[in-house]
C-alpha cells in the first residue's frame, strides 16, 4: 500500500493536484476510474455494518464512488468546506440543495440576476412544492435589507452576475442573513475557488456547475455542493442517495483532472480577459465595457476585497444596438457562437436574442440587457488572436 501524506498547509495549486488520490494496491499514479455500480463485502456481517452505517465505506454508486470522491475531496479542500457532494449537473446541485434543506412554506430570497434556468427552477418547480420565493436585485442593499426577515430560510446569489458582472458583498450579505437566522448560498461558477472563496467570507454553502471552469474544456456536465457535514454531508447526500441526481464516475474523473490545472487556467482567463477589456474600452464602436477587473467597475471596492481577479467573462455594449452586435458576432471567424462559458475556447453570445430572448423588452430593459450587448467568455487562445477576431466585426460596426 503506497501512502502519500496530505498536509493542511498546502496552497490551492497543490491541493488541486494532490488531495484525494489514495492509490490502490496496484500503485497506479493516475487517478483510476471505478466504473462499478455496486461494491462487494467480505461477509454478511460487513454488509450489515455498511448498510447500518456502523462501518464507513462504499455500498452503491448512486451515493458514493471512489473516483467521484477524489473530485469531491479536491473541491472541498479548494473551497475550504468540510465536505462536497457531486451531482449530475449544476442544476441538479441547486435542486438537491433546496429539496434537502427546505420544506413547503419556507421562504427563500433570491437575486434576480441568476442563471436563467435557475430562475425557472425556482418559479416553475420549487414554487409548485410550496417554496415562497422573493426576488431582489443583486446590488440593491436596501432591497436585501427589506426582503430578508426572520421568515427567511435561505438567501441565494451568483456573484459576479451573468452577463453584466455585477457583484454583491458576500460578507455583508452573509451577516445580514445570519442575523435573521437564515443561511447564504453562493453559486461560485464564475470565479471558482481560485478567485473567490465564499465560505471564508461567511457563506454557508457553495454551488458549482462543474460543466464550466472546473472542467475547463467543455467535455462533460456536472455539479457540486460544498459546505458543512450536517447540511451537505448528511442532508444533501441523503437526497442524492434517495433521489439519484448523481455524478457519473467518468465525468468525476474529468473534473478531478480539470481541477489540477484550474489555478493556472483562471489566471490565464483573467489575464486574457483583461487584455480584451482594455482593447474594447479603446474601440470607437464600443459604448460600455463590463468587467470586474476594471478600475471604474461600479463595485470595484467590493471586488478588490473579495475577488483575487476579474475572471474570464467580459460584456460590452455597442453604440449601434442589435444591428452592430450581430455585425460583430457575424464578423468573427474564430470565436465560437455559443452560450457556454468556462471553456478553453472563447465564446461569443448576444444575450438579448438568446439567453434573455424569452424576456419582454421591458423585462430586458429592467435587467439591463441592452440590444447592443455582447457577452464574451474569454478562453485560453492567445489574446492577440481573440482581439484580432473581434476587430474584424468591430471595425465594420464603427463604420
Ligand atoms: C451553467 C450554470 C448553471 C447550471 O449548470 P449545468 O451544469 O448546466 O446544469 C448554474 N449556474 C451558473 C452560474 C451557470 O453558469
Amino acid at each position: 500500500m503506497i501512502i502519500r501524506h496530505e498536509d493542511e498547509a498546502w496552497q490551492p495549486q497543490t491541493q488541486a493536484i494532490r488531495v484525494g488520490h489514495h492509490p490502490t494496491n496496484e500503485g497506479e499514479h493516475g487517478e483510476p476510474i471505478f466504473t462499478t455500480s455496486s461494491f462487494m463485502f467480505e461477509s454478511a456481517e460487513q454488509a450489515a455494518a455498511r448498510f447500518s452505517g456502523a462501518e464507513p465505506g462504499n455500498i452503491y454508486a448512486r451515493f458514493t464512488n471512489p473516483t467521484t470522491k477524489i473530485f469531491e475531496d479536491r473541491l472541498a479542500a479548494l473551497e475550504g468546506g468540510e465536505c462536497c457532494v457531486a451531482t449530475g449537473s449544476g442544476m441538479a446541485a441547486i435542486l438537491s440543495t433546496f429539496m434537502a434543506l427546505c420544506s413547503a412554506g419556507d421562504e427563500v430570497v433570491v437575486a434576480r440576476q441568476v442563471f436563467g434556468t435557475t430562475s425557472v427552477l425556482f418559479n416553475k418547480y420549487l414554487a409548485k412544492f410550496g417554496l415562497k420565493i422573493k426576488w431582489v436585485n443583486l446590488t440593491d442593499r436596501v432591497g436585501w435589507e427589506a426582503a430578508i426577515s426572520d421568515l427567511t430560510r435561505w438567501v441565494f446569489v451568483e456573484t459576479p452576475s451573468n452577463p453584466l458582472t455585477e457583484v454583491v458583498d458576500i460578507a455583508w450579505l452573509a451577516e445580514l442573513a445570519h442575523r435573521h437566522g437564515a443561511g447564504l448560498i453562493v453559486d461560485n461558477c464564475f470565479c471558482t475557488p481560485i478567485l473567490q472563496q465564499p465560505l471564508a467570507l461567511g457563506a454557508d454553502i457553495v454551488i458549482h456547475s462543474a460543466t464550466k471552469y472546473l472542467d475547463g474544456q467543455g467535455r462533460a456536465i456536472g455539479g457540486a455542493v460544498v459546505g458543512d457535514q450536517a447540511r451537505v454531508g448528511e442532508e444533501v447526500r441523503g437526497f442524492l442517495r434517495t433521489c439519484g441526481p448523481s455524478m457519473a464516475p467518468f465525468n468525476a474523473w474529468i473534473f478531478a483532472k480539470g481541477l489540477e490545472t484550474l489555478s493556472l487556467r483562471m489566471k490565464a482567463h483573467t489575464a486574457h480577459a483583461s487584455a480584451v477589456a482594455a482593447f474594447l474600452l479603446a474601440h470607437p464602436a464600443v459604448k460600455k465595457v463590463h468587467y470586474p477587473g476594471l478600475a471604474d467597475h461600479p463595485q470595484a471596492e467590493i471586488i478588490a476585497r473579495q475577488q483575487q481577479g476579474g475572471g474570464g467573462i467580459v460584456s460590452f455594449e455597442l453604440h449601434g444596438g442589435r444591428t452592430a452586435a450581430w455585425q460583430v458576432i457575424n464578423g468573427t471567424r474564430m470565436l465560437s457562437i455559443t452560450a457556454n462559458l468556462g471553456d478553453a475556447k472563447t465564446t461569443i453570445t448576444h444575450p438579448a436574442s438568446t439567453t434573455h430572448g424569452r424576456l419582454t423588452p421591458a423585462q430586458r430593459a429592467e435587467a439591463g440587457i441592452d440590444d447592443g450587448l455582447i457577452r464574451l467568455a474569454i478562453g485560453l487562445e492567445d489574446p492577440r488572436d481573440i482581439i484580432r477576431d473581434l476587430r474584424l466585426g468591430l471595425d465594420q460596426a464603427a463604420g
